[in-house]
């Protein structure tokens, strides 16, 4: 390859990655300002990807990706909805991340263990759901910390992406979870499916935000939802996008280069 193709080819990457937003590693981006303004920011460099942390915030989203879109389940686990909704996502071959609330695992065991033994990733979803950018460090730690701990004692794996409830997030909230290990996630694609009934609904909101490398946020515990999921399924089919996990995503994210090489771009 000549050297303005590779130079090219870097640029090209280079804005790719800044189109993640994703804000690596707190000591890199918290001096430097507010995550909000990083997540604004196109100047997240290509070195800090590649120091290989966790990155500290993920929002998903790039137009430049190979065609994945990770899809996450928020609120379980549900005794009515989460099985059925595993059935479906098997059958269409589609990976999913699901959001746990510490309290409920606690509640339906089994149902838990089976999201993970389908080969589906559980994400800590806090304790009891409260808004964390609300707590003192201490409460906030410790609704990250039980609902951890009782998805590692169900389970025996512990979870390394948080998602706030509400998506209510602030620095402190990034921060304690990166002490715990873990990646804040939020989204790109809101299915408001806790504002409606109608799976048709549902499925369009999705359907007419998602991009490729975006995150779709659905919950579990929404009768509705699992009657739209077919449709949405079929929908990111049809647009060439495939459903995976937040890990996934990130992971190919993380190999980005390669999957640029690949493309032959
Ligand atoms: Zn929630």
């Amino acid at each position: 390859m000549g050297t303005t193709a590779k130079r090219a080819m870097e640029g090209q990457m280079m804005r790719w990655i800044g189109t993640l937003l994703l804000a690596i590693g707190a000591s890199a981006g918290l001096s430097g300002g507010s995550l909000e303004a990083l997540r604004h920011s196109r100047e997240v460099r290509a070195e800090e990807i590649h120091r290989g942390e966790r990155p500290l915030l993920m929002f998903g989203e790039s137009a430049r990706r190979p065609n994945l879109v990770a899809l996450t389940f928020d609120d379980g686990p549900d005794s009515e909805n989460t099985l059925p909704i595993l059935d479906i996502l098997r059958r269409h071959r589609a990976g999913a991340t699901f959001f746990v609330i510490g309290a409920k695992v606690e509640v339906e065991p089994e149902i838990t263990r089976e999201i993970l033994s389908q080969g589906f990733e559980i994400g800590n979803h806090s304790h009891t759901h409260p808004n964390l950018a609300r707590l003192d460090r201490t409460r906030l730690d410790e609704e990250i910390d039980l609902a951890s701990t009782q998805i590692e004692a169900t389970t025996g794996t512990s979870p390394t992406f948080l998602r706030p409830p509400g998506g209510q997030w602030n620095q402190g909230v990034a921060e304690a979870a990166a002490s715990h290990g873990m990646t804040t996630v939020l989204w790109t694609a809101n299915s408001s499916d806790f504002n409606t009934e109608d799976p048709n609904k549902i499925a369009k909101n999705v359907l007419s935000q998602v991009r490729p490398g975006g995150i779709v946020l659905l919950h579990d515990t929404v009768r509705a939802t699992r009657e739209a999921l077919p449709a949405i399924l079929k929908g990111l089919k049809k647009k060439g996008l495939r459903p995976v996990s937040v890990g996934e995503l990130l992971r190919e994210t993380q190999s980005g280069p390669a999957a640029l090489r690949q493309q032959g771009r």
